[in-house]
């Protein structure tokens, strides 16, 4: 699999000069296979220029959403396959108890919120409620777990082969606990995490900023490498970054961690542009 990040950014598009390394654009992550098929999660603003580089023969394309706040569905209405009648464009997110997931959508593309409404947009967009734990989407299988974050909200861990990629872009798996993680068991999304290949985490707060927002459905970056290292994980990406954090800051602040903690996992910097091929065999433990 080879994955590409769009948009790394969490809760609010943050452009300009101090964040122009790392990136403005909120959640998108691409995952392409050997042949050319195209997983996308989430379509926060870093879908539109993800829109603008895909190949001319793309027939269709499958975007799963792991839950409806703005910053993960605000890029959707700006997406060229929505209007290329060649790509078949399909939409897989969570369930609600209130309304459709199109329903939900549709809140969103339409007016006021909107120009037109999404019928008028995508009249052949296929939208789909997550039908279950495990379904397959082409040569992808799909795994999803409700995890800790307001409303419902769904982790993924995308398998291919012997290969596993886990998307967790807004998580507080350590809410509620006073010291660190109990055991895997107990600990939301651990099951997608486990001895992943890689593993695209919430990493929102630092250590001191969580403090003050705890129950905020987001992790400090120390709570996301304590999650990396209970789950097993060959590499982290720390993802999700807060808007009030400049590049110099986050440099800074994965650095720091690094430093501090030792990782046992590799550590790859929520970068958007940044790519990452997965699919090497893993070596046995021990
Ligand atoms: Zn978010
Ligand atoms: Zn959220």
């Amino acid at each position: 699999m080879n994955v590409q990040l769009w948009g790394t950014r969490g809760s609010l598009a943050t452009p300009g000069e101090f964040t122009k390394r790392y990136g403005g654009d909120t959640s998108c992550v691409e995952i392409t296979d050997s042949s050319g098929a195209v997983l996308v999660l989430d379509a926060g603003t870093g879908i539109r220029a993800l829109g603008q580089e895909l190949p001319p023969d793309l027939r269709r394309i499958d975007i799963l959403l792991t839950h409806l706040h703005m910053d993960h569905i605000q890029g959707l209405a700006f997406f060229s396959a929505l209007f290329n009648p060649q790509i078949e464009t399909h939409i897989w997110g969570p369930r609600s108890t209130t309304l459709t997931l199109r329903e939900r959508i549709t809140r969103y593309v339409s007016p006021p919120l909107f120009p037109v409404h999404l019928r008028e947009v995508a009249p052949d967009l296929q939208i789909h409620e997550i039908p279950g734990r495990e379904f397959e989407i082409g040569t992808f299988h799909v795994c999803s777990e409700l995890i800790c974050h307001p409303n419902p909200t769904l982790g993924y861990r995308i398998e291919h082969g012997s290969a596993a990629v886990t998307y967790m872009p807004d998580h507080e798996p350590a809410l509620g606990l006073t010291g660190g993680y109990v055991s895997g068991d107990w600990t939301s999304g651990y099951r997608l995490a486990q001895e992943t290949d890689l593993l695209i985490h919430d990493a929102q707060y630092s250590r001191q900023e969580y403090v003050t927002h705890v129950g905020w459905g987001h992790s400090s970056i120390e709570d996301t490498f304590a999650f990396a290292e209970l789950a097993g994980a060959a590499q982290l990406v720390p993802f999700h970054h807060d808007p009030s954090h400049s590049d110099a800051d986050l440099d800074e602040l994965i650095l720091r961690t690094v430093d501090k903690l030792s990782p046992s996992f590799t550590v790859t910097p929520g970068i958007a542009g940044t790519r990452i091929q997965i699919g090497q065999t893993r070596e046995p433990d021990g």
